[in-house]
């Protein structure tokens, strides 16, 4: 029933979602003749970045950023500039001044990233609210987040965020775009979360980021190289809607997120539930997961199948759950949309301890039984069949369900009654005048 709700809910919702289908198109941004390009290492002197395990921001962007420049160099037509070259301190506002005494066509902000919780992982580009320059920046973060995806990273998306004053929140995007310049945040991974620490652990592995950063301007701006001998001036890239004159920034929760049972085998110690969410603003993420009844949470897992840059995702997933044997797990899952806003399910009450008493006695002679909580995720389309179980395993979603149905019943016999009404009125109103013409008569001479 709810699978069913929210799968009606998004295919009438999915018209209006914020992220574009993907689809080659033609590159919204036209430079003439020459590419001019200015490359942003974030951070520098005092400011030092992220500081986490082991790194210091500052001179990881620098790594990235001065590779990223030499491959450049290989492209013909190109003029390519640096806002620093050493460690030094540099406003945001110095930086976008730069890039306009050099009549940049774009400017490129290079960074790591890391969470306050160390939770987060992926890759991500901001981009500017406001048209042209959230066109032109969407068109680039497919090119930049494509590439990451390519290396084995997770996509968290291309976004936009409000500052207070309704202007771009990020300085360098802000400073750039007042003065016509268009500019985006390259986030190119989390450094303190251990999925992703691997893909910068090391100098050669920052300077592979920068080259493959140059591959995608490249394809941005259709550049060709004969050093490389490479030629992307047919390059087509994602579609951009131009029409948006203002992204739309996602500041709620995901609209829904339900449990539903599907199974439990108390003999072997799993749990399969069916977790249901939808967020009509922006992709779902990721999701966790509690079995203490919400006391403590698992690490992130990126929801099942979603694809940040097409705006897809599966509404409906199978979570196999490894229950602990003796106790009788309450599942609660947490929901993330792009925005790493959340949304709380149901709570799942187990019936019964895993494994049950008379299980328990036979898994003493049988001890190879439950090795602690594993997660584990069969991803499935969005049209799977609802399951019943009949049993009175999952009473509380069973009266939920029960109170819908009753709702829809409900609703159905009042459309029904007021059809019925309109017929019987029309039907004594017909007669009526029926009546009159046949005998010839008037409501006056009647009384
Ligand atoms: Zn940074």
């Amino acid at each position: 029933m709810y699978r069913f709700l929210i799968t009606l809910l998004t295919v009438i919702m999915t018209g209006l979602l914020i992220p574009v289908q993907a689809c080659a198109a033609p590159r919204l941004q036209d430079t003439g003749g020459k590419v001019i390009i200015v490359i942003d290492p974030g951070h520098g002197g005092k400011n030092q970045g992220t500081i986490e395990n082991n790194h210091e921001e500052k001179q990881m962007t620098l790594t990235t950023a001065l590779a990223m420049y030499e491959e450049l160099s290989l492209y013909d037509n190109v003029e390519i500039y640096m806002t620093r070259t050493e460690d030094v301190d540099l406003s945001l506002k110095e930086r976008a001044e730069f890039a306009l005494s050099v009549d940049a066509d774009f400017l490129f902000s290079i960074h790591y990233n890391a969470s306050l919780n160390h939770e987060l992982f992926g890759s991500e580009v901001w981009v500017p609210l406001e048209a042209p320059y959230n066109t032109y920046g969407y068109q680039f973060g497919h090119e930049f987040l494509s590439a990451m995806k390519e290396k084995g990273l997770f996509v968290r998306g291309i976004k936009t965020r409000l500052g207070e004053d309704g202007l771009d929140y990020y300085g360098i995007i802000r400073e750039s775009v007042e003065r016509e310049i268009p500019a985006v945040i390259m986030e190119h991974c989390h450094v303190d979360e251990p999925r992703d620490a691997s893909f910068c652990d090391s100098e050669e592995k920052l300077r592979e980021f920068g080259r493959a950063d140059a591959e995608a301007v490249a394809k941005y701006f259709g550049l060709k190289s004969s050093v490389l001998n490479v030629d992307y001036s047919d390059y087509q890239l994602t579609e951009a809607d131009a029409a948006f004159s203002r992204t739309k920034v996602d500041s709620t929760e995901p609209d829904l997120c339900l449990l539903d049972f599907l199974e439990a085998d108390y003999e072997n110690g799993t749990l399969s539930l069916a977790v249901s969410a939808a967020d009509y603003d922006s992709p779902l993420l990721y999701y966790s997961c509690s079995t203490d009844g919400g006391k403590t949470y698992s690490a992130r897992e990126g929801w099942p199948e979603c694809d940040t840059l097409t705006g897809d995702y599966p509404d409906t997933f199978t979570l196999n759950l490894d229950i602990q044997p003796g106790t009788a797990p309450k599942v609660i899952v947490r929901a993330y949309n792009q925005y790493d806003l959340y949304t709380e399910s149901n709570c799942y009450i187990s019936p019964q301890v895993f494994p049950s008493q008379q299980e328990e006695a036979s898994a003493d002679q049988n001890p190879d039984s439950g090795d602690g909580e594993s997660v584990e995720v069969v991803p499935v389309g969005a049209d799977i069949n609802v399951q019943n179980t009949g049993e009175d395993a999952d009473r509380d979603v069973s009266f939920l369900v029960f109170l819908e149905i009753c709702l829809v019943f409900a609703a159905l016999l009042l459309v029904l009654v007021i059809v019925s009404q309109c017929i019987v009125r029309r039907n004594r109103k017909k007669k009526r005048l029926q009546r009159r013409k046949e005998a010839g008569d008037t409501r006056n001479q009647k009384r």
